[in-house]
């Protein structure tokens, strides 16, 4: 773009034709273009306002004698010469600059604000990592979710729609009783998950037990801890670990998905117990703390 306009400005000024055949450009003359060729929509400046020459590419910018080509340059103002802007035509600026006025094109006048921006320290010091996440122990279930949440279905007995027969498979919940042995949380569909302990992924995705309603080749989540603890993240938009992985506490594993009443994460916690199936469900608020 910049080189386009560049070549445009080089026809309006005084060239030379160097020995190899290359176009030459006497630095003095500075450069401006032809009113509406490549112009730069933002070059919207307001009377009073101080613009800097930009982007002549060191050539300079010219200062004429009215609003057009046609009229004749009176000085060329070097690259980030700042000058004041006194109206405005077709592009074209009259401005003051050194105590003398003229008009100059809008492409290469910048807002003195945005010129004068610094330019990022080469060598700046990169941030402090954040702390590794603790390498045993879980982490909160805050750290899963990636921040502060709301419940949409706590863990327990409810009146929500279904008997979860799952559920009173574990044998400590009453069949027939409606009951919802995990915790939905509300997330928007697409935020990041993260492990809640050091664990293994024992199934990533695809399973017939949590589906996300778009994506059914993710769905679900599910870690094995050393102790035997199962936790499952229901209704996964995707999955970030491979099946068999050891994933780290705190370490992003997926993100959450979508499932029947809308955007959140199903997230259950079964423990090592004397339950029917040897796992009895617990609460996640209070497995892994809020
Ligand atoms: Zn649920």
């Amino acid at each position: 773009m910049r080189r386009a306009r560049l070549l445009g400005s080089l026809l309006v000024l005084t060239t030379t034709l160097g020995c190899d055949g290359t176009l030459g450009v006497d630095a003095e003359e500075g450069i401006d273009e032809a009113a509406g060729a490549g112009r730069r929509a933002a070059a919207s400046l307001q009377a009073q306002e101080t613009a800097r020459v930009c982007e002549t590419g060191g050539l300079g910018l010219r200062q004429r004698t009215g609003p057009g080509l046609g009229y004749g340059i009176l000085r060329v103002m070097p690259e980030g010469a700042a000058t004041t802007i006194l109206e405005g035509a077709g592009g074209w600026y009259r401005n003051r600059w050194n105590g003398l006025t003229g008009w100059s094109f809008g492409d290469f006048l910048c807002p003195a604000a945005a010129a004068n921006e610094p330019a990022p320290a080469p060598n700046e010091p990169a941030p402090a990592p954040a702390p590794p996440a603790p390498s045993s122990g879980k982490v909160s279930l805050q750290t899963i979710v990636g921040g502060p949440y709301t419940l949409s279905q706590g863990y327990g007995p409810s009146s929500f729609y279904g008997g979860y027969g799952y559920c009173h498979s574990y044998g400590h919940w009453p069949t027939g009783q409606n009951v919802h042995c995990a915790v939905d949380v509300a997330i928007a569909r697409g935020t990041p998950l993260y492990a809640g302990a050091g664990a293994k992924v024992i199934a990533a995705g695809g399973t017939p037990w949590f589906k996300d309603d778009l994506n059914p080749g993710a769905g679900e989540l599910r870690l094995r801890l050393a102790d035997g603890t199962e936790v499952i993240y229901g209704h996964t938009a995707s999955v970030e670990v491979a099946l068999g992985a050891t994933v780290a506490a705190g370490q992003r594993i997926g993100t959450s998905g979508s499932a029947g009443t809308g955007a959140h994460l199903h997230l259950e916690v079964r423990v090592p117990g004397n339950c029917t199936l040897g796992l009895c469900t617990v609460d996640p608020v209070s497995f892994f703390g809020p």
